[in-house]
């Protein structure tokens, strides 16, 4: 039993409107659905991925309209890394990030910079190997697109206190820079720590990383669930999410993990065609519309001016 890689990254922005424009526009990633918090349905979940709204590329977020910035700490992930196929690409991607204002910082085969509220993320080179997970966006070409995850790092004081776990129960393999690779038959992505900065304490905000899922086989899901608790996890049992089931716990380090089936996706409920263009409400949520659609910020079609 073993991980299909990353399912999903959630985050918290203060600014839906800057976020959508960010993720959408400078990314290139697609808006796949734009929901609510189903543990608080007055706030937006926006999930931005390839085409097809994969596990693998999802990055999410909660929006707190306002929210102060955050700032990671220990047990918190400090980076989200995303997959480009090639050197050419960080030269597209340095190029644009700049021209939009966000200061770039170049290694080799990476390039590191922060999403408008702080957020850190990388791209990283990776050729080859899994299949790229794409979105279409007329100002960024396929060839440099972004592809998915690659891995998250977090912040941890006590970076061994969380092997065991990821060893033995949830099946990571140690490698590369001191970290792990969660890898199934399709895809991987990878999970480091690193020491805490000196400035203290982590505070939950806009541009903190709120958890990791990790994609689970549809037919793994329960076998995971035990498996945990027989660990001694504290873990939440299974929520259903409506295009994913979920199991919510915490690593030792403090970071929240969740394990979140690979279906039934986001097409559930929508036309591919269409995803992300209306506010979705899974059904046991849409009889709330009429209080949570007035309250909710409204959001442009990130597509609308170049899909008509
Ligand atoms: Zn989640």
């Amino acid at each position: 039993m073993r991980f299909e890689g990353i399912h999903h990254v959630t985050c918290i922005t203060g600014d839906a409107a800057g976020n959508v424009d960010f993720y959408t526009r400078v990314l290139g990633l697609r808006l796949v659905k734009k929901t609510v918090n189903q543990d608080d349905p007055t706030v937006y979940h926006l999930f931005y991925a390839d085409e097809d709204g994969s596990p693998g590329a999802d990055i999410t977020f909660f929006e707190y309209p306002g929210a102060r910035r955050g700032r990671a700490g220990a047990g918190m992930v400090h980076v989200i890394a995303l997959r480009v196929g090639s050197e050419e690409a960080l030269d597209f991607w340095e190029a644009r990030l700049r021209a939009e204002g966000r200061s770039t910082r170049r290694s080799d085969g990476r390039l590191r910079f922060d999403d408008p509220e702080g957020l850190g993320l990388e791209l990283v080179v990776v050729a080859g190997g899994d299949a790229p997970l794409m979105a279409r966006n007329p100002e960024v070409p396929a060839e440099v697109a972004l592809q998915g995850f690659d891995g998250v790092r977090a912040f941890s004081e006590a970076p061994e206190a969380s092997r065991r776990l990821l060893e033995e129960t949830l099946g990571f393999m140690p490698g590369g820079e001191g970290g792990w690779e969660a890898r199934g038959a399709v895809r991987g992505g990878r999970y480091a720590y690193d020491p805490p900065p000196a400035s203290g304490a982590g505070i939950p905000g806009a541009g903190t990383v709120h958890h990791v899922a990790w994609s689970s086989n549809m037919e793994d899901h329960d076998a995971w669930l035990a498996r945990l608790r027989g660990a001694g996890a504290h873990a939440s049992g299974i929520i259903d999410r409506f295009w994913f089931r979920s199991i919510y716990f915490r690593e030792p380090s403090g970071v929240l993990f969740e394990i979140a089936t690979l279906g039934p996706g986001f097409a559930i409920d929508e036309d591919i065609d269409h995803l992300g263009e209306a506010l979705i409400l899974p059904p046991a949520f849409e009889h709330l519309r009429a209080q949570i659609e007035p309250v909710l910020t409204p959001l442009p079609d990130p597509r609308a001016s170049w899909m008509a």
